[in-house]
């Protein structure tokens, strides 16, 4: 069986294998929580269909650099405990690499290699000058104070700043960190330079050269594009009902912009579980609750529901904005919104993926999705870089531009080859990957 396909400039056409064929190549998916399997089983499925060279292909599997550090920290009872912490640079082919910084208790190499890739496809597919990393310290913030947590930070930034820097690799924000990381971590590098060097990190407090939008900018890159995505089904953000799990600097924020368009969030979840309420939740109550509380859950706005269970509510759009391997091959089928939208890197499995698009779900994949962070990061290096900083809705307006024009370029990709958002986002962004790293050569 043979798809007829228009085929975008550049790709090879002879013994093209149709997309079925690319997937029975790639191997039936083994359900895997291991984040690396899954990003690299993706990137098999696009290199089978992009017919990419096998050599191409062995180099965009393996990250060009890992670095694992181990470090002492001071805590508050006197103890001294050791913490491990990594940074993983993916590919710079197109750029100095770029990507967050995630506490977590349950990170590790493999998910930090998973979500270091993840970044090299997302620059490439928004089509900003980065290469991807991301890094990660294996640590429980919540039960951290703040003077532990700076001392953990300061340290880890200390660690990893022979291989960071504003020209090579430019760390951000992700889970479990934030703006003051930022700042930490900013403070710390400048500290080995004797200046100050802004541009080392984005994500900061715009009071130490951070971006007006940094903040909100996750989130609001997702309802441009949730928007983009309804508008071909007729429907329009207003009455829209929204189901988000996770309510942190994306869902969070996500929620509150979905709202102020005059969707109807329907249900949020943070770690501790869910709210419902059909006739929509009062997000700024919900922040004030976590603010207060440390969870929504105690707010009284909506019906208890598990994180889990909201992502298999009647709604219009579901934005999965928590965690990897939220959607897998076990409750893939019992999905009932026709729009995914991933806020989270990561939270559908490659199996699940192929059941969803079986059913007709239109899924927007992470990579495209939650860009709306990384190209705000690339404005305020920009605007480090020069010193000349923007006002807010300069930075929002071109934000939405490249968001916008991505959506229609993976959307054209989409249909053109008739396949599904992820992988026609993958194509773009293994291509381009790809044919930057073509056009450099292989050293020396
Ligand atoms: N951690 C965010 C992401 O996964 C932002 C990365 C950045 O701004 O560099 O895209």
């Amino acid at each position: 069986m043979s798809i007829a396909i228009a085929l975008p400039e550049g790709m090879r056409t002879r013994n093209r294998p149709t997309l079925p064929e690319a997937l029975l190549r790639a191997g039936s998916p083994r359900e895997s929580s291991n984040p690396y399997h899954n990003a690299l089983e993706q990137l098999d499925i696009a290199a089978q269909y992009l017919e990419l060279d096998p050599g191409m292909h062995e180099i965009l599997k393996h990250p060009q650099r890992e670095l694992t550090v181990h470090f002492p920290v001071k805590r508050e009872d006197g103890s001294t405990q050791v913490f491990t912490g990594y940074r993983v640079q993916h590919n710079i082919a197109r750029g100095p690499s770029k990507g967050g910084i995630r506490y977590s208790p349950l990170t590790d190499i493999d998910e930090v290699r998973a979500l270091a890739m993840w970044m090299t496809w997302k620059c490439a597919i928004v089509n900003i000058p980065f290469g991807g990393a991301k890094g990660g310290v294996v640590c429980d913030p919540k039960t951290l104070s703040n003077s532990e947590l700076e001392r953990l930070t300061r340290r880890y930034a200390s660690e990893i700043s022979i291989v960071i820097g504003p020209t090579s690799d430019i760390p951000a924000p992700d889970m479990g960190t934030n703006a003051q990381t930022m700042a930490w971590i900013m403070d710390t590098y400048s500290m080995t330079q004797g200046h100050t060097v802004p541009a080392v990190v984005t994500g900061k407090p715009v009071a130490v050269g951070g971006s007006e939008g940094r903040n909100d900018a996750t989130g609001r890159g997702i309802v441009f594009i949730t928007r983009e995505a309804i508008r071909e089904s007729g429907l329009d953000l207003r009455g829209l009902r929204v189901a988000i799990q996770g309510f942190g600097n994306v869902g969070g924020v996500a929620a509150r912009l979905f709202a102020e368009a005059g969707a109807k969030v329907v249900a949020v979840s943070d770690a501790n579980g869910g709210l419902y309420n059909a006739d929509g939740l009062d997000i700024a109550a919900l922040r004030d609750c976590t603010n207060r509380d440390g969870t929504l859950t105690t707010h009284g706005g909506g019906d208890t529901i598990g994180t889990r269970e909201l992502l298999e509510l009647d709604v219009d759009v579901l934005v999965p904005a928590a965690t990897e391997n939220q959607i897998t091959a076990e409750n893939a089928d019992r999905i009932k919104a026709p729009i995914i939208i991933e806020g989270a890197n990561g939270p559908t499995t490659p199996a699940a993926d192929r059941m969803l698009h079986e059913r007709g779900v239109f899924l927007v994949p992470d990579v495209l999705a939650n860009a709306g962070g990384v190209v705000v990061s690339y404005f305020e290096w920009v605007q480090d870089l020069q010193f000349f900083f923007w006002q807010e809705e300069e930075v929002n307006a071109k934000m939405e531009a490249i968001m916008v024009r991505a959506y229609r370029d993976v959307r054209t990709m989409a249909k053109r080859e008739n396949v599904d958002m992820r992988l026609a986002a993958h194509l773009i962004g293994v291509k381009r990957v790809a044919d930057a790293s073509t056009l450099r050569g292989i050293y020396p």
